[in-house]
């Protein structure tokens, strides 16, 4: 009865909300009196005033030099902090991050097509996103479907902004049984197969375009063949003004893809320890690297039998997922380890650590990924976790937070429209019940979610979701 009566006066703010927002988007908001925290810009404005104009921020200053104009809808927020929302550019929203449709990991003889459809959760998944403060989320490869959830106007859905590469170009993998190209998937074997490749990705006008670099042993050809293939597929996309990110997660690989030309890396190196010319080289071209650590901690750990959920993941992960997921690690630790398993060891994590905290330290911009819809790797809050891991490879607060707000839109290349929270930009924005600057787990504590100027109530987002207890 209470719950029932809880939804309905949340339904009722959605109505109000909605004619104050949809009308022509030139409505104007304040949001007064938060601390407002800008980690890439490195301000912080106590008892500050943003502006906001349709879905764009207008104004932002402290309270006594904003002035806030007379037509404009005022949201008070004392005593809370306003941050950039979160950009997660590593996700996969044709797969569901469970184990019962994630069965190409426990057998290799199984090739995985279910991501050619639309999972059927999906409206959900997204509203995971959006409820752990995530405001853009970039699908980083995946069947050409996948492109046409962009089109969903941001705003009108409790979703996150949603960009996409489409599918993926890259070696032939063998290994995984897969010989030549597959939905989503284009091997390409010769340089002109590369820019042909490329160029019909274009034609679909993908936000960025993700290559998949594996090791030779997987591709069954001496791995220096590649070098040429994938330059002249990085010089292609770039003469169509592409943006490009490489798959490439142990060092000689990564090196190898900075050497042909590429511009963000989708994860961080797993296998050895980043060395002071790889770092310098990518700091001179302004590489862009995910660490993407969650990859690192779902599929090995459910595989293991030894996987566990942080509290944002216990609140806001899909518990279908959770349950799956859970029965599947049980289950695990009674089985002989298949090859899969064995690519996955335990000290990957250790060493991506550690090559975080040297990337980070050696000022190279770094982005927040998860690879969420991977085997243990839950659509939304594994964005939280990835925040922990990050802190726990030695990342301050506030450079997790930077490369969760700033850091993502320069991967993205999107640094004039989000990011940040000047004028200009795209008004997407969380607002916390505690000083995320303090501790990173306040990064958790939302009090509301703002997309494209559009707020959000947590309850709006995700109508039963479990609360998190206070710490
Ligand atoms: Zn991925």
């Amino acid at each position: 009865m209470g719950n029932r009566l809880r939804m309905s006066v949340a339904v009722g703010l959605l109505t109000s909300v909605l004619t104050i927002f949809a009308a022509e988007g030139t409505e104007l908001t304040a949001y007064v009196g938060a601390t407002i925290v800008d980690p890439g810009a490195n301000v912080v404005i106590p008892n500050g005033v943003i502006v906001v104009s349709g879905n764009t921020i207008q104004a932002v200053g402290e309270a006594r030099s904003v002035k806030i104009p007379k037509t404009a809808h005022v949201v008070r927020l004392r005593g809370k902090w306003i941050v950039p929302g979160y950009i997660d550019v590593h996700t996969h929203i044709s797969r569901e991050g469970d184990a019962k449709n994630n069965v190409h990991f426990f057998n290799d003889n199984t090739v995985w097509r279910r991501d050619a459809t639309v999972p059927p959760e999906l409206p959900t998944f997204l509203a995971r996103h959006l409820r752990s403060g995530t405001t853009t989320i970039l699908d980083i490869g995946g069947p050409e479907w996948t492109l046409s959830v962009r089109n969903a106007t941001v705003g009108e859905k409790p979703w996150p902004r949603v960009l996409g590469a489409g599918p993926i170009i890259g070696t032939t993998r063998p290994l995984f049984g897969v010989e030549g190209d597959r939905e989503g998937y284009k091997a390409i074997s010769t340089p002109d197969e590369g820019r042909a490749a490329v160029r019909l990705a274009a034609a679909l006008k993908p936000d960025m375009m993700k290559f998949y670099l594996v090791p030779a042993e997987q591709t069954g050809k001496p791995f220096g063949e590649f070098l040429p293939i994938f330059e002249a597929s990085f010089d292609e996309a770039h003469k169509l003004g592409m943006r490009t990110t490489a798959h490439a997660l142990r060092l000689h690989i990564a090196k190898m893809a900075i050497e042909a030309g590429v511009d963000t890396l989708a994860h961080g190196v797993m296998d050895a320890p980043v060395d002071d010319a790889f770092i310098q080289t990518m700091r001179q071209r302004g590489v862009v690297v995910a660490p993407t650590l969650m990859v690192l901690v779902g599929p090995p750990r459910t595989l293991a039998g030894t996987l566990r959920f942080t509290d944002e993941e216990k609140a806001w992960g899909d518990p279908d997922a959770i349950a799956d997921l859970l029965e599947a690690s049980e289950r695990a630790k009674n089985t002989p380890p298949n090859p899969r398993r064995t690519l996955m060891k335990s000290d990957q994590l250790e060493v991506a650590l550690r090559n975080t905290k040297a990337l980070s330290d050696a000022g190279v911009a770094l982005a927040v990924g998860t690879d969420a819809g991977l085997l243990g790797v839950l659509h939304g809050p594994s964005i939280l976790h990835e925040f922990q891991l990050m802190n726990r490879a030695g990342m301050t607060a506030r450079e997790v937070l930077t490369a969760a707000t700033l850091g993502g839109a320069k991967f993205l290349g999107r640094e004039a429209d989000l990011g940040g929270l000047s004028p200009g930009k795209l008004a997407d924005m969380v607002v916390l019940n505690a000083d995320p600057l303090a501790d990173i787990r306040n990064a958790s504590r939302m009090h509301m979610v703002v997309v494209g100027g559009r707020m959000w109530k947590p309850e709006e987002i995700l109508p039963v979701s479990r609360k998190l207890e206070p710490r």
